[in-house]
């Protein structure tokens, strides 16, 4: 058994980073300035987005998009059950309405078949999640958008450097939401990216994030600015910080090195554990992509163990391995149980996922010698709770 405690994932800060932070401390301006404009324009430009609005979190990008998309009362959003609780909170906290689509068993992706059959006048949008890193399949997502006249909102939170098709996610005809949580492919501690081809919903967004003050406001300040400013409307106070766009701006160029880096380990994973009858490994998609491998997320085949899912994390624990929970789906959380309650049979898939899906340790940072401390110990928990 290992010595030390692996973690499931941590982020790979260098030099750059930390200098960079140590400059803007420096320099007087820590808050939204220079730094957060120019990770902004990277960050677009890689992703290949005519807009991009830089933002405090990707929550925060999900609640000024349905915003300023005027999504209210009595409107309908259709997203899935196997994602993080803000995608449905921030449709909730607009006044909308959640409508939840099961998920295909294999890539834990949102079934386009099943969003199909959840259209109804009141359908307003469609909030795919690319999970895990892997693109939902957009080419049908985006032939029942047309059909109904519906916008689509991708949450891109783990699909940083993702790929459908040949086009980066971030380059599609829609609206995609990017988060920069420290555990996400890039980080600037906490952070989000809205990235549109929509110019006016681009400029609204920019509105909504900083007081309702006109785009370049954060100038005020600075020599080029002028002290004075307006209000156009009741905004939040979401903007990115120099001090974070300053972490960003030394990430991205290695965003690409560290999707290689986590693609050997996630494929390392793959072969070793296919056998293992007690498991079921992440499946690729049939269409071209590239899968930027946030997590790597296997099944544990509950049936043929005496312990569940919960105690296999603790079992792996005990041998110093750490592990995450992506997700327990949205209907099983007490909130959703009490107020929107939805039988397992509604959403079969998403609810068999959620018993039995863990996530295994997967950083860049990784060893292939810490991968095989995973294996070994996923196997020896098997061995020993097998029925
Ligand atoms: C992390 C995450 C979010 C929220 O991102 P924040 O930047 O932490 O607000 C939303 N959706 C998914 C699928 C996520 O993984």
């Amino acid at each position: 058994m290992r010595s030390t405690f692996l973690p499931f994932s941590t982020p790979t800060i260098e030099d750059a980073e930390i200098n960079e932070v140590i400059d803007s401390l420096k320099s007087g301006w820590i808050t939204t300035g220079p730094k957060v404009k120019r990770f902004e324009e990277d960050f677009r430009a890689y992703v290949g987005a005519p807009f991009a609005v830089p933002l405090s979190s990707a929550t925060a990008g999900l609640h000024l998009t349905l915003l300023a998309l005027a999504i209210k009362e009595g409107d309908e959003i259709i997203t899935t059950p196997m994602t993080f609780a803000s995608t449905v909170s921030m449709i909730i906290l607009c006044g909308g309405t959640p409508v939840l689509a099961d998920i295909e068993p294999g890539t834990l992706n949102i079934d386009v078949n099943e969003v199909r059959r959840r259209i109804t006048p009141r359908t307003r949008a469609i909030i795919p999640v690319h999970f895990a890193g892997q693109s939902c399949d957009m080419d049908p997502l985006f032939a029942l958008a047309g059909e109904f006249d519906l916008t689509i909102i991708e949450d891109a939170a783990h699909a940083a450097g993702t790929e459908y098709k040949g086009r980066r996610i971030g380059s599609l005809d829609s609206i995609s939401i990017f988060s920069f949580h420290p555990n996400k492919n890039i980080t600037t501690g906490e952070g989000g990216m809205v990235c549109t081809a929509d110019e006016t919903l681009a400029e609204e967004i920019s509105l909504l994030k900083f007081h309702g003050m006109s785009r370049e406001a954060w100038k005020r300040f600075a020599a080029s600015g002028t002290p004075n400013y307006d209000i156009l409307l009741p905004g939040f106070k979401y903007n990115m910080m120099d001090i974070q766009a300053a972490i960003g701006i030394h990430q991205l160029p290695r965003l690409d090195g560290f999707i290689v880096k986590r693609a050997e380990i996630a494929e390392y994973y793959n072969r070793e554990l296919a056998d293992v009858q007690e498991l079921a490994v992440p499946q690729y998609a049939p269409y071209q992509q590239r899968h930027a491998w946030h997590l790597y997320t296997p099944l544990v085949r509950i049936e043929k163990l005496s312990i569940d899912r919960d105690r296999f994390m603790e079992e792996l624990k005990k041998h110093n391995i750490g592990s995450g929970l992506h997700y327990k789906a949205i209907h099983h959380h007490a909130w959703y149980r009490e107020h929107m309650p939805i039988a397992d049979s509604q959403l079969p898939n998403a609810s068999y996922a959620s018993e039995r899906i863990l996530s295994l340790p997967l950083f860049p940072k990784m060893t292939m010698d810490d991968a095989r401390d995973v294996v070994e110990a996923v196997k020896d928990v098997i061995a020993a709770h097998r029925t």
